[in-house]
C-alpha cells in the first residue's frame, strides 16, 4: 500500500456515508463550493478523494505531474463526494475532461468482479487465517492478493453486507 495513516483512516471512516446502490462513500463532512468532500491534511485544506487516493492507491502530491496539475484522481461515478477507492483512477487532463462528460453512475456494476457470495467466501476463509495468496488459488477467479488485502481492511467491497447469501 501507498501509505499507512490508520489515525487518517479512522477519522475518514468516521464521515463516511455508504451508498448501498451506488457503494459510493459519501463524506459526510465539510464539502467544497465544487461539492468535493475537504479536510485537513497535512497542514492544509484538501479534497478528501485525493487524500483517499494517497492513502490507498499510490498517488502521490510530490510527483511533477500532480504539481503541474497534468495528474488528476478522478471518479468513475461521477460523484464528488464519493472517496471510495474502487471508485478512484488516475489520469491526466485528458482523461479529466471526458470523465466530466460522463453522466450517470454504474461504478459499482460495471467495474466489480466479484459477487456478493465470493466477497463473502473471502472474509470467511479471512476469518480462518487462511493466507491471502491461498485465498487467491482457492477461490479462482480474477482477484489477486492485493484486492484480498483491500477486503480485509475493508476498503473494497465496504459496502456488501457481511454473510449475505
Ligand atoms: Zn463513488
Amino acid at each position: 500500500m501507498a501509505h499507512v495513516d490508520t489515525y487518517l483512516e479512522r477519522r475518514m471512516f468516521a464521515k463516511r456515508l455508504i451508498d448501498d446502490s451506488t457503494g459510493c462513500w459519501n463524506w459526510t463532512g465539510y464539502c467544497d463550493d465544487s461539492g468535493y468532500g475537504a479536510m485537513a491534511f497535512q497542514g492544509r485544506s484538501e479534497r478528501v478523494h485525493r487524500v483517499a487516493a494517497w492513502l490507498w492507491l499510490d498517488y502521490d502530491f510530490e510527483q511533477p505531474d500532480v504539481w503541474a496539475m497534468r495528474l488528476h484522481v478522478l471518479h468513475h461515478c461521477n460523484n464528488p463526494r464519493c472517496f471510495n477507492p474502487e471508485h478512484l483512477y488516475l489520469g491526466d487532463n485528458v482523461a479529466n475532461s471526458s470523465d466530466a462528460r460522463k453522466a450517470g453512475t454504474t461504478a459499482k456494476h460495471s467495474l466489480r468482479k466479484l459477487t456478493d457470495e465470493q466477497v463473502n467466501e473471502i472474509r470467511n476463509l479471512l476469518d480462518l487465517g487462511v493466507p491471502h495468496r491461498k485465498i487467491v488459488e482457492v477461490v479462482d477467479f480474477e482477484t489477486n492478493t492485493q484486492t484480498v488485502s483491500m477486503i480485509r481492511r475493508g476498503l473494497y467491497y465496504a459496502d456488501v453486507k457481511k454473510g449475505s447469501e
